[in-house]
């Protein structure tokens, strides 16, 4: 067996291992870099993203106390204090710190969350569209950087974790077609930064109880759970794995690789109302698009759900979008039907006619009384604000639960250090980006915090305490 020694190994090639490696690489460390995906612009969901770097959809350079009241309001105050803390006050250095790697940031007028884009930006198209973009530039970028500071990149897959007295001592890598020789990566730290588990079927039903089938990927389905598996052989704990970071998206996303991962279909279906195909609401539009998605992810049919608007919605909130469903998704070839009544509407789409009517009369009545919360299910009017739908023409648009990523996670410190099941740190042993948990989530699995930054400010934090820890 081939053996290697580093400083640190990073398990993971997206943001969030990059920027570990690349921080450590940086302090004079020994640094290699594991990652499964093949080429040069090997997928991962880093490359696949918007390259926003926000939190919670505000600046990530406003002041630390402002960002960590923004996490609690949209956590529900679930996100773990410490994490919280963390990020707020990393946030605006490893916006700084991505920059001087060679980041290039574009911003978008006045929008708070859009001040940090990474550039050049995706078009404002339906559809996948990374090669060239600011993440995916930005990524290769990281790996030359890491190269030129004399770190290593191996396309080999992290299998085991090698331990001793319950410290982590290093990864043993396979081959990605399970033959070939092992190779042992000796290391004083392991950063494990694989991304999450939504691309793993299996993982994605036990935690979360979805059928992985009828839900859409929304990502590179490059994270499957390997980091989660790794740190539970050496007892790791983890936090609430029940919920995903996602969005609404057409049903055609199944078929019509146009429609996905854009337009999201969140505007739609939470100014005006989402129903089931007996015509009835079964959800609380108001707590927004992710909470939307959770629930329709869940359904005993998931690919039964519509969103039902109005004119007015379509042209006010279905234009407003960063990449808006009007008129992205017909230039798509989504599907969107149209109808003068909502009896034709029902008529057209399946939807039980006098269900859907009684729906609609019920949900515009009590937003007219201010009464939407006596709705069955209850209708929030915070944090969106919900529009009647009553200027025809009716529009309905056949959705599904896009799966962006996992919130839950590994549980680590404010440091990245992994967390053990008897509340201590695991000694060498780290984890950063999207395969943690703790800070995203919570019960209404509604609270997003924003993927890119966390990646870069925990990858970061993750370095400077290791070279501490090894200072002594
Ligand atoms: C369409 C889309 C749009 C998005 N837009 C935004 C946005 O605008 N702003 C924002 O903040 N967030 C956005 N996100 C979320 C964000 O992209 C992620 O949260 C973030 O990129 C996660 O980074 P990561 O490094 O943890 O994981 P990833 O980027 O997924 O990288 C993980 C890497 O680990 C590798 N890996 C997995 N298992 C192993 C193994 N066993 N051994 C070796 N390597 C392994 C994978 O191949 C992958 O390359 C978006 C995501 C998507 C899909």
């Amino acid at each position: 067996m081939t053996q290697h020694e580093f400083d640190v190994v990073v398990v993971g090639g997206g943001i969030a291992g990059l920027s570990a490696a690349n921080r450590a690489a940086q302090q004079g460390l020994k640094v290699a870099v594991l990652e499964r995906g093949d080429g040069p612009q090997y997928l991962c969901n880093s490359r696949y993203s918007g390259g926003v770097l926000h939190i919670a959809m505000h600046n990530a350079k406003d002041p630390a106390e402002k960002l960590i009241e923004v996490i609690n309001n949209a956590t529900n105050n679930k996100a773990d204090p410490e994490l919280a803390r963390a990020l707020a006050a990393t946030a605006g250095r490893a916006i700084d710190w991505l920059q001087s790697e060679g980041a290039k940031y574009i911003r978008v007028g006045n929008i708070v969350w859009q001040q940090h884009v990474l550039a050049p930006p995706r078009p404002i198209v339906a559809g996948l569209d990374w090669k060239g973009r600011g993440p995916d530039v930005t990524l290769r970028q990281l790996v030359t950087n890491l190269e030129k500071r004399g770190g290593k990149m191996f396309r080999l897959p992290a299998v085991t974790l090698m331990e001793k007295e319950g410290q982590s001592i290093g990864v043993e890598a396979g081959t990605n077609d399970g033959g070939g020789t092992k190779q042992q990566f000796y290391a004083k730290a392991v950063v494990l930064a694989d991304g999450g588990y939504q691309g793993n079927a299996a993982l994605v039903r036990e935690h979360m109880g979805i059928d992985f089938a009828k839900v859409k990927t929304r990502g590179a389905g490059t994270g499957i759970g390997d980091g989660m598996r790794m740190a539970r052989a050496m007892g790791a704990q983890f936090s609430e794995l029940k919920y995903f970071y996602g969005h609404m998206l057409s049903r055609d996303s199944f078929t019509n690789d146009r429609v996905w991962p854009y337009p999201q279909l969140d505007e739609l279906g939470t100014v005006g109302i989402v129903v089931n195909d007996a015509g009835e609401r079964f959800v609380d539009e108001g707590l927004g698009g992710v909470y939307v998605a959770n629930t329709i992810a869940r359904l005993a049919d998931p690919l039964s759900a519509w969103a039902i608007l109005d004119h007015a919605i379509w042209e006010g909130p279905g234009r407003t979008a960063r990449i808006p469903a009007n008129p992205q998704l017909a230039n798509a070839g989504g599907t969107i039907i149209r109808a003068d009544t909502l009896a034709e509407l029902a008529a057209k789409t399946g939807i039980a006619a006098a269900q859907l009517e009684a729906t609609v009369h019920g949900y515009n009545e009590a937003l007219a009384g201010g009464k939407t919360a006596s709705l069955t299910p209850t209708r929030s009017a915070h944090p969106i604000v919900p529009s009647p739908v009553n200027k025809p023409p009716y529009y309905a648009v056949p959705l599904c639960a896009g799966m962006t990523y996992t919130f839950g996670g590994i549980l680590t410190d404010g440091d990245g250090r992994v967390m053990s099941t008897r509340g201590a740190p695991i000694e060498g042993l780290y984890a950063v980006g999207a395969t943690t948990g703790g800070l995203e989530g919570g019960t209404t699995g509604g609270g997003y915090v924003g993927g890119l930054i966390k990646g870069v400010s925990f990858g970061m934090r993750a370095a400077e305490h290791i070279l501490k820890t090894l200072k002594g």
